[in-house]
């Protein structure tokens, strides 16, 4: 993978084969990406190209350029791979760095431009965000939200610090709002559990708590995300008007169906599930918790492509740093599970993109390659729009971060 840095100063005309903008449904072919002064100007055909003026050209023969990717849940305070090695690790101020660093350069390497991170009890993501801001380590532009709101003695505390009450919540969501967090991520609801189909962690809150916390975030201009599984856990955060649905395994139609109808995001994480039985490294379950584990992929598998016929946004997301989910490789598999969930995908595409910039507070910025927008580009060699594993090894990336 090559990596190129856009600046402020950069002008370049990036002549390419094949382009998917992020908003029509099949290619655009030998078009010129005009960049100048670190912006996208124009998106035009090749013979529309003025001549001349100096600017630099680079010729992407034989690949296709599409924008950027986009993970809307990870966690790159942990590894994917030793849930206990990463906390220690916390501690460590050198040895956390240095996770957070490669985390950052991996999801860069398998073309993700953007990536929210759903929070860790040490508020690394925030560090994380500035190292990239400031040029110290490459990655993707993190959407940051600090440390997470959840219920003390609960599902969670790994994640932030824990609350007790709606003071203690709205306390909070206000120090994570002067830490200038992009989002607040609240935990509403336990785990899914492998010892009996369709079993989730308690709820966290009650009504009137998740509302202070929506209320405070909301009236601070953040969005909130809300982890959260079991039609009552889902229930409870539609609710208190939450932005995204995060997870979400065991929701049910008629909650699919409010989402579509508010426009309240989904990131379906099926990954966070899916990969402990289809990763290399796979944890050892019991037969009986294996099944459990693949009944639960399957029915996620099949309401998210509901939700896509419903009209749901949907989001890609992973939750990278998970079990068995690790950073950068992941994306491919959480966008392999959609399509094999009958997803179209130039749809997964979408919600890899164009929605998931949404998601983030990114519309207009990224998810796609129009005039105005920023260069975060990828280059792969191969046809994505019939077969999605030619993103496993973008040839290019182009950030401007
Ligand atoms: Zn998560």
């Amino acid at each position: 993978m090559k990596l190129f840095h856009i600046s402020p100063e950069t002008n370049l005309d990036l002549l390419v084969d094949n382009l998917w903008d992020g908003q029509q449904e099949g290619y655009r072919q030998q078009v010129v990406i005009s960049i100048r002064r670190g912006r996208i100007a124009a998106v035009q055909p090749r013979e529309m190209q003025g001549t001349g003026n100096g600017t630099q050209q680079m010729r992407l023969t034989g690949l296709t350029v599409l924008p950027g990717l986009i993970d809307a849940h990870v966690h790159l305070a942990l590894d994917g791979i030793d849930f206990q090695a990463s906390l220690d690790r916390w501690q460590d101020p050198l040895l956390r760095e240095r996770v957070l660093a490669r985390a950052l350069r991996v999801s860069l390497e398998h073309g993700l431009v953007a990536i929210r991170d759903g929070s860790d009890r040490e508020g690394l993501n925030l560090q994380a965000r500035e190292w990239v801001r400031a040029g110290k380590y490459p990655g993707p532009r993190v959407v940051a939200t600090g440390m997470a709101v959840h219920k003390k003695g609960k599902y969670g505390s790994f994640l932030g610090p824990g609350t007790t009450d709606p003071a203690s919540i709205r306390e909070l969501v206000t120090s994570l709002v002067n830490r200038n967090v992009d989002q607040v991520k609240v935990v509403v609801s336990g785990l899914v559990t492998f010892h009996r189909y369709g079993e989730v962690g308690s709820l966290e809150f009650d009504t009137a708590e998740l509302v202070e916390a929506v209320k405070t975030a909301h009236a601070a201009g953040r969005p909130v995300m809300a982890h959260v599984n079991s039609a009552p856990g889902v229930d409870l955060a539609l609710a208190a008007g939450v932005d995204s649905i995060e997870h979400g395994y065991f929701l049910t139609t008629a909650q699919l169906e409010t989402m579509a109808a508010r426009g309240t995001f989904w990131v379906p994480t099926v990954a966070a599930i899916a990969n402990r039985l289809h990763t290399a490294k796979r944890e050892v379950y019991p037969e009986r918790e294996i099944d459990i584990i693949r009944r639960t992929q399957e029915s996620q598998q099949e309401m998210v492509a509901r939700a896509h016929r419903l009209g749901v946004k949907l989001v890609v997301g992973t939750d990278a740093g998970a079990p068995g989910v690790y950073h950068g490789e992941s994306y491919l598999d959480e966008l392999l599970y959609w399509y094999q969930a009958g997803i179209p995908a130039a749809a997964i595409l979408r919600a890899a993109t164009v929605t998931a910039a949404a998601a983030l507070g990114l519309d207009g910025e990224l998810g796609q390659i129009r005039p105005g927008y920023r260069p975060c580009l990828i280059a792969v060699r191969g046809n994505p729009l019939e077969n999605l594993r030619v993103l496993a090894q973008p040839e290019m990336v182009f950030i401007d971060n």
